[in-house]
């Protein structure tokens, strides 16, 4: 998860309050985000859904403020759509607000970087209740289970999936890795430009899974000073 700008204003077919997701206001979201699922930042353009950042029903009854409110709508996949509202989370971060930065507040760690059945390490240093949610809903739709709480038994296809997800992401992070080994190699050679353009590329907004990438960096001083003059300052400072 990292900081998305939400353009303004509302896409149009949201005044009328009948639909939340006509071909405009999916058009935008996909823009917005980059085509990443705003939970698990997987690029998802055959799996989107309008995902409600506040639950717009309460005790069956539905709030329409909150149901066609273009502040309150999120891309993302139908996976994360059913680990956020199956089970209720509905107090999280919101990545689009600009003065809370996501990649700053919760880390995003990937200790084996070739097999998909280690689990990834979210944390956060913070001890407010909302940034302990986010970390305990993106440790359940990265790891399938919580080590907040480790009386939660995931079903098998959420564990399955949590894999499927992992898998995405060590060979984006081995991409990443192979081409900082290629930076390092190429030292005082014209390539090393070259690579050094394709690992900014990687760290743009629309890399798929950004926050572990500039994790990834943060994790060595010298690659630190190299690379993180290439974060985005929307998702990183
Ligand atoms: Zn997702």
């Amino acid at each position: 998860m990292i900081n998305f700008h939400k353009s303004q204003p509302a896409p149009t077919s949201l005044a009328a309050q009948k639909k939340y997701d006509d071909e405009d206001v999916l058009n935008r979201l996909q823009a917005d985000f980059h085509h990443k699922c705003y939970l698990c930042e997987k690029k998802i353009d055959t799996d989107f859904i309008v995902e409600h950042y506040q639950n717009h029903t309460t005790n069956g009854y539905t709030n329409p403020h909150k149901k066609f409110n273009w502040n309150n709508l999120m891309y993302a996949c139908s996976y994360c759509n059913s680990r956020k509202s199956g089970e209720s989370f509905s107090d999280i971060l919101d990545c689009t607000n600009s003065q809370i930065l996501i990649a700053e507040k919760i880390s995003f760690l990937l200790t084996a970087f070739k097999n998909p059945k280690e689990k990834v390490d979210i944390s956060t240093t913070e001890t407010d209740p909302t940034t302990l949610n986010t970390v305990k809903l993106l440790s359940r739709i990265y790891n399938a289970d919580c080590k907040i709480d480790s009386t939660y038994k995931p079903p098998a296809a959420s564990r399955m999936k949590a894999a499927a997800l992992r898998k995405l992401l060590v060979e984006a992070m081995a991409d990443l890795t192979q081409l900082k080994d290629d930076f390092y190699d190429n030292e005082n050679k014209p390539e090393q430009a070259i690579y050094a353009d394709r690992i900014k590329a990687e760290l743009q907004p629309e890399s798929q899974f950004l926050a572990f990438k500039i994790w990834y960096v943060k994790s060595k001083p010298s690659w630190n000073d190299d690379f993180s003059p290439y974060f985005p300052t929307s998702v990183h400072r």
